[in-house]
């Protein structure tokens, strides 16, 4: 390429390697979808079309880099994807890994748009886009901690909001009444509540609710419990 005699400008640009032999974490989270989810009448607690629509783009993600990600997890409007601590990958930079992963995942999340939801054209005034960092796990401990915790939150925020939206959809409770009864309580009475209240026992809900999503680097998708495989999943990385 020809040189000009404003290239110099090129050496304000920092570039940030990630450590080495460190696996990364990229995750991505939907901008507002508290908001976004409203507008496009996603069902409460859970939408399973915008769940799997979620996990379709993922698994391309996946698909497209399989050499260097070990799994992913979702769950809501996030996703982390795990790449191997040897990955050299964009030659680890910062900056390429999360935009590169960020803007393939939200290309694929407004092009399966219509396949997942045919009745519900999305409206360029509102449109999906997701936040994108990385973050550097040093230690195979960490990283299976990384994921544990996803699949914890996943668990804690999912019973919440199961027996918060049950009180008020079967119920007839306000969302502040809702809250109120729901402050305080353990998972167990969370559950009893639910059971007692509203006739759902939450073992009976769906697994993708309950235990979110995990891909394999071959793009397959279960729900299952991360905390219970995570040694088999990190055995040959
Ligand atoms: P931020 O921009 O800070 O991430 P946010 O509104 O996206 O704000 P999150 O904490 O990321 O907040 O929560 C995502 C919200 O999107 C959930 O609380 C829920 O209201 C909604 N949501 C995401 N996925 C679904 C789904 N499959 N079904 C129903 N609601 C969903
Ligand atoms: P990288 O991933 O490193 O950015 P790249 O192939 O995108 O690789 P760039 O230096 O960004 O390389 O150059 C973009 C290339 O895309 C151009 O060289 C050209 O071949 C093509 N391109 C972009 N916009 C147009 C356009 N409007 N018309 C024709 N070709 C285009
Ligand atoms: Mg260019
Ligand atoms: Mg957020
Ligand atoms: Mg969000
Ligand atoms: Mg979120
Ligand atoms: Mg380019």
């Amino acid at each position: 390429m020809a040189k000009s005699r404003f290239e110099y400008v090129r050496q304000f640009e920092t570039h940030c390697t990630l450590l080495p032999e460190t696996y990364i974490v990229v995750r991505i989270d939907g901008k507002k979808f508290h908001e976004f989810s409203k507008h496009y009448d996603f069902e409460k607690p859970n939408d399973a079309r915008a769940l799997r629509l979620m996990n379709a783009c993922a698994k391309n993600v996946v698909l497209k880099y399989r050499n260097d990600i070990i799994c992913a997890f979702g769950e809501s409007d996030e996703y982390s994807f795990i790449l191997r601590k040897d990955t050299v990958l964009f030659k680890r930079r910062h900056d390429k890994l999360s935009s590169l992963f960020v803007s393939l995942f939200s290309s694929n999340y407004v092009a399966l748009w219509d396949k997942f939801f045919p009745d519900r054209p999305l409206d360029y005034k509102h449109l999906p886009f997701f936040d994108s960092r990385c973050v550097c796990y040093p230690s195979l401990n960490t990283i299976k901690d990384y994921l544990c915790w996803r699949f914890v939150d996943t668990h804690i925020n999912n019973l919440y909001n199961t027996v918060f939206w049950n009180l008020i959809i079967k119920c007839g409770l306000t969302p502040q009444e809702s809250e109120q009864k729901l402050c305080g309580t353990l998972s167990s009475e969370k559950q009893e509540i639910l059971f007692a209240d509203c006739g759902i026992n939450y073992n009976n809900e769906p697994e993708m609710f309950k235990k979110g999503s995990l891909i394999t680097n071959k793009g397959e998708i279960t729900h299952v419990d991360v905390v219970k495989i995570i040694d088999s999943l990190f055995e040959k990385f």
